[in-house]
């Protein structure tokens, strides 16, 4: 019997069954007192997730129209724009700033690793006539499996006027992100990553920096101008018609996050990919990133050469029902993804590891059966004795 698939992409992501049942409801009137109670509620909920008091605007949109409402909105054309690139979405977001006027200056990292702040901090302070005004930035870069430290690459800006801009879809709620206390200024996320409910959401906070180079920005845009958005959310509505069954969706999610506790949530992502990286090595199998770049959402594995990426993958789905992301571009078929982001449980990953470990002795690759599962379990042991201690 193959049962329910396992959905170990880092996006989108399964969705609890109480998610499902409140998205099942009758539709209402988007401008009536039912609705407005419910976007406040996630307004003040999502909110929460991004640590910040600030403005924050719901679009109905995948992740990258979240980040084009950023551009067409706080990156003026003829800005000059410093956009640090350590993968593939880094690559997106300086090309979604080329593309609406900005003089993009890209700042690349060896994919599998972090930016670093001080490579960012000689390049700013060089800027003396500050003229670069926004710095782009991935929070978690999906492609590759490693994060940024936003911290760091902030303060490595000092009092440099530029805005910083946080790609955070796959990020948020899965790897500590505070916004108002680390100065961020624009911060996307997207609904189908962390969050628990299906794609269609895009979140964008934004502070009064941001809003105030917003106001002069003469860049073209009608359905993602937050000057209209802000106006409508003071009245408790949306300005356009919002896809009301994803915001049933995401009151139900926001409810369980708070219930399990943003803290809780981090730790649990953390674990997660320390039990992973731990299970996966102990298969014979080598990390795409270090330790100190390894993103709690998801890891990237390099298949055996002899093996390759996609035959791992293909394995999976046929015999387990089991779907793991591949590489994108240069790393198609050299890796494979394993995304632990969201509504996932332990014991889900650790099904999907004793598959693996099946899938590479079928493959040939030289392991004890058994071994990185019972390193995956030691591990599960260790953290729930700590829990009960
Ligand atoms: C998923 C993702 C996006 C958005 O992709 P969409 O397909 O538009 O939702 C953007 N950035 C990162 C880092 C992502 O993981």
């Amino acid at each position: 019997m193959k049962g329910a698939q396992y959905l170990l992409i880092p996006g989108p992501t399964p969705i609890p069954l109480r998610v499902a049942r409140a998205m099942d409801r009758p539709m209402i009137n988007h401008r009536g007192l039912e609705f407005k109670n419910i976007i406040e509620e996630v307004i003040d909920g999502v909110k929460k997730i991004y640590r910040t008091k600030e403005h924050l605007l719901i679009y109905p949109a995948s992740g990258t129209g979240g980040l084009e409402a950023a551009v067409s909105n706080f990156i003026c054309p003829g800005d000059k724009v410093l956009a640090i690139s350590i993968g593939v979405f880094g690559d997106r977001f300086a090309e979604i700033a080329a593309n609406f006027g900005g003089r993009v200056e890209k700042m690349e990292f060896a994919w599998g690793s972090g930016a670093d702040p001080e490579r960012v901090k000689a390049r700013i302070d060089q800027d003396k006539n500050g003229e670069i005004k926004a710095v782009l930035i991935t929070h978690n870069e999906t492609s590759t499996g490693a994060f940024n430290d936003l911290k760091s690459i902030r303060e490595a800006m000092g009092d440099h006027p530029a805005l910083i801009m946080v790609d955070a879809v796959s990020g948020l709620a899965a790897i500590d992100l505070r916004m108002d206390e680390w100065g961020l200024d624009v911060v996307v996320s997207g609904s189908q990553k962390a969050f628990m409910i299906p794609p269609g959401l895009s979140f964008m906070a934004f502070n009064e920096k941001a809003l105030k180079v917003q106001q002069k920005n003469p860049n073209s845009r009608y359905y993602w101008d937050v000057g209209m958005g802000l106006q409508y959310q003071e009245k408790g509505q949306t300005a356009f018609t919002p896809p009301i069954s994803l915001y049933y969706g995401l009151q139900e999610a926001i409810r369980m996050m708070l219930e399990e506790g943003l803290e809780n949530i981090l730790v649990r992502h953390a674990n997660y990919r320390d039990m992973v990286r731990a299970s996966v090595r102990e298969m014979g199998l080598e990390l795409f990133t270090e330790d100190r770049f390894a993103s709690c959402a998801v890891t990237s594995i390099r298949a055996p050469k002899d093996i390759g990426a996609n035959r791992i993958r293909k394995y999976m789905l046929e015999e387990f029902n089991t779907i793991l992301a591949g590489g994108q571009q240069s790393l198609d078929d050299v890796i494979f993804r394993l995304g632990h982001l969201g509504y996932i449980r332990e014991l889900d990953l650790v099904s999907v590891l004793a598959a693996l470990e099946l899938t590479l002795v079928k493959c040939k690759h030289k392991l004890e059966l058994g071994a990185g599962v019972k390193k995956a379990q030691e591990f599960l042991l260790n953290s729930h004795n700590a829990q009960a201690d």
